[in-house]
């Protein structure tokens, strides 16, 4: 599968780590260059001027080609001080394609001082490709042939693709979902961010009760208002992400658990996130929970522990209970076929409790809590401020536009 990316660095972490352990915040991340047996680098990888010490066999590695990401991506020869003042740079190959055509990949082969094999057998591959706006393509394949691979990466928009490491030692993961291989240990490896055309995670959050269903209800105040409020207040935040979201309720209305359901299933989303607070008869109880179903898979479980490791501490700091994560038959938790979680925001019942959530200030943490625990499970990358400026600079020259159409009228 080819994913397309605009940004791209090399990460050399301070000892080789798997592709699992590598210290990275972007959206995707993958084995570049090629590795010894003790994880020594083996061929050039730099980035922002760090660069890290070739022991391979220099007089083999100096023909490899080289991907540089300068003012734009590129392919070139073997050179250090180049890379040491690219952005980053790494060598790998051979190089499969050129000028949007698929090479002679036993010519490149030879004249890169690569071993030879065959270029038609099928196995795990990995390659990086350039398209024509300058963008990189990083494509990982289970079995495929080299020239199935030079064919793809072309369909795919690039007009240039190098080779990466492939077999078992061929992984990428994106959005924390591991593709291809883990095991190997790596003193280096490429990551990714900002996708081109790739699908935006879909959060549907869910604010409990609304309309003729008030919801819980203590201390004065209406369960169906405060976790209206705290939706709305997490809506804003998670904005901040690369991210599309909506909401089953915006206003105080009725909607059925069906409604809601249905909703969220035919949207697609990939994430259900249901916001309540608790009521009980007994006004002592009180403090923070979540549930998910009983019979949730890893992934729902670890979305759920993120989500607690947020939220939790908000309510401990404020000296509440941390009830802990629990499961439960609730029918927005059992019919929603994304992983989903219901989070108990305090109780309404207690008295301190219904005094916190009745606090703007509570409900805002709470909610800038809920975007962070969600952008982390979720793999979410924040919109670069740059891009929010861009936006900003668009409509004020809209308005300027509309201020001269007003003036001619
Ligand atoms: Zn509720």
């Amino acid at each position: 599968m080819i994913r397309v990316f605009k940004k791209i660095k090399v990460i050399i972490p301070s000892e080789p780590c798997t592709l699992k352990n590598m210290p990275n915040d972007w959206e995707c991340v993958g084995n570049c260059c090629y590795f010894g047996n003790a994880g020594a680098l083996v061929g050039l990888a730099a980035n922002q001027g760090v660069i890290s010490p070739d022991r391979g066999k220099t007089s083999v590695t100096q023909h490899w080609p080289t991907f540089y990401m300068e003012d734009k991506p590129s392919f070139g020869a073997f050179n250090a001080e180049r890379a040491q003042k690219a952005v980053c740079a790494f060598s790998a190959g051979p190089m499969l394609a050129r000028n949007g055509a698929v090479l002679d990949i036993i010519q490149e082969m030879q004249e890169s001082h690569f071993s030879s094999y065959n270029p038609h057998e099928k196995k795990a591959q990995r390659a990086i490709g350039i398209t024509a706006e300058g963008y990189i393509a990083d494509g990982i394949w289970t079995n495929a042939s080299l020239y199935e691979v030079a064919r793809e990466m072309l369909m795919a928009g690039c007009v240039s693709a190098m080779k990466m490491d492939s077999g078992g030692s061929s992984g990428r993961i994106y959005k924390g979902v591991l593709e291809g291989h883990s095991v190997r240990l790596l003193p280096a490896a490429v990551a990714y961010r900002e996708e081109i055309g790739g699908a935006k995670m879909k959060v549907y959050i869910d604010p409990g009760h609304g309309g003729k269903d008030p919801g819980g209800s203590g201390h004065g105040i209406l369960e169906k208002d405060v976790v209206l409020d705290v939706a709305l207040r997490l809506q804003k935040e998670l904005r901040r992400y690369n991210c599309e979201i909506r909401l089953s309720r915006t206003t105080d209305i009725y909607k059925s658990l069906d409604d809601r359901v249905a909703e969220a299933n035919n949207w697609k989303a990939d994430l259900f996130l249901s916001i309540h607070s608790n009521a009980h008869a007994n006004p002592n109880v009180n403090g923070y929970e979540d549930y998910t179903y009983p019979t949730v898979g890893a992934r729902t479980s670890e979305i759920r522990k993120v989500i607690h490791s947020n939220l939790a501490p908000i309510w401990i700091a404020e000296g509440r209970q941390n009830l802990g994560m629990k499961t439960a038959n609730f029918q927005v938790l059992r019919d929603t076929v994304m992983p989903a979680v219901l989070v108990e925001n305090g109780y309404l019942t207690n008295e301190a409790d219904a005094r916190l959530i009745s606090d703007p200030e509570m409900r805002q943490r709470l909610a800038i809590a809920l975007s962070k625990g969600v952008a982390q499970a979720l793999g979410l990358v924040m919109v670069e401020p740059t891009e929010l400026e861009a936006r900003v600079a668009r409509l004020e020259e809209l308005v300027d536009k509309m201020k001269v159409f007003w003036r001619e009228v």
